[in-house]
């Protein structure tokens, strides 16, 4: 009998495959594509959830694949270890993904290092942003030192992946019209000298905290994802990646590229978006978007902490029916919607 991996299984069981959870709205940088500064702005650590709640909310989410965990600036709360355990605990997930803004190199591997020992069957994707050379990614950042602070941590964290091999360490580029020319030098810097498992890329969406920010277009996007695949060949080939398996994600990478190009040519999407279906928002003082650009649909704290609760509240379906006419290239949200869509889902895996 053939046995279906659980990978899939979840895919196409009910309820949500991941979850997004913005753990604080504190952050040590000010970065000028950041689309979260309003709330980031207003931000109050008083009003962030605490454990006990965080333990509620997940014991009644049932199980998930993929916690994504993201802020403001993740490694500000103290207590992320713990959140990452009572997720590991109550929702069994396989993988955290936790972007870090890396500023302060200690705290960024004492806090890995602790997530590892208490969720040690957890894989654990460490992403690290640089956006240019030291000049131009300490600008678009908004911080001085930033450059040398993330290379000191990257560093680091590769330093403790060889005692922790759950462990694994990207880095991050935003691409906008403010770094796309020295993107190739960034990408062979990254490549020649950080020895990192990945370099990921992704347009800048939302509404960036400086306007002069836009994405790349279309033709600029396709030339980039094109010029970049023999780098991600070369990082698959580094974590000596089986051959069919690097044969199904440079496909599924290549399909993914080619989407969200799809995106910035015609500003739509190429399926409906399954956000707050598959993949939703919790926000630090508990509020639920269906996505990170959508407004709040409601509080998981008058909701008696169940969050599909607050998913399918009167609010979240009046949204869920306008979702048809919006469009982001946000890839957590493409990649949580495509399997549900079978021709795109089959052919995402064919060269
Ligand atoms: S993009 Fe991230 S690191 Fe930068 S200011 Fe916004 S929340 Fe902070
Ligand atoms: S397409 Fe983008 S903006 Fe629209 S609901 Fe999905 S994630 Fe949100």
């Amino acid at each position: 009998m053939i046995k279906i991996p659980n990978y899939l299984k979840i895919h196409f069981r009910k309820g949500l495959y991941s979850l997004i959870f913005s753990v604080t709205g504190r952050c040590n940088s000010r970065c000028m594509m950041c689309y979260y500064w309003q709330t980031m702005d207003e931000s109050n650590e008083e009003k962030e959830l605490n454990l006990d709640e965080i333990g509620h909310i997940a014991k009644r989410l049932g199980n998930l694949f993929v916690l994504f965990l993201t802020g403001g600036e993740t490694t500000l709360r103290g207590d992320l270890p713990e959140i990452c355990s009572i997720f590991q605990k109550e929702c069994c997930i396989s993988s955290i993904f936790l972007p870090t803004n890396g500023l302060n190199p200690d705290l960024t591997v004492q806090t890995i290092k602790t997530i590892s020992q208490l969720c040690p069957k957890t894989s654990i994707s460490v992403l690290l942003p640089l956006e240019g050379g030291r000049e131009l990614n300490d600008s678009i950042r908004g911080v001085n030192g930033a450059f040398e602070r993330v290379l000191e941590s990257v560093k680091k964290l590769n330093e403790l992946k060889i005692s922790y091999p759950t462990i694994s360490v990207a880095v991050n580029t935003v691409i906008s019209n403010k770094n796309i020319k020295s993107f190739p030098s960034l990408r062979d810097y990254v490549f020649n000298e950080l020895n990192v498992d990945m370099h990921n890329f992704s347009p800048v969406r939302g509404l960036p905290r400086n306007n002069e920010v836009q994405p790349p277009d279309f033709k600029e996007w396709t030339r980039l994802c094109s010029e970049m695949e023999k780098y991600y060949r070369g990082y698959l080939e580094r974590r000596r990646s089986s051959k069919r398996k690097k044969f199904f994600v440079t496909n599924t990478w290549r399909h993914h590229n080619k989407l969200v190009g799809g995106i910035l040519r015609n500003n739509r999407h190429p399926f409906k978006c399954l956000a707050g279906e598959r993949i939703a928002v919790l926000e630090w003082d508990g509020g639920v978007r269906l996505c990170e650009l959508t407004p709040v649909v409601g509080n998981v704290r008058n909701m008696d902490y169940d969050l599909l609760e607050v998913l399918r509240s009167y609010e979240a379906l009046k949204q869920k029916t306008n979702i048809n006419g919006c469009a982001c290239t946000h890839s957590c949200f493409l990649n949580a919607s495509l399997p549900y869509y079978p021709l795109n889902f089959m052919r995402s895996y064919l060269p």
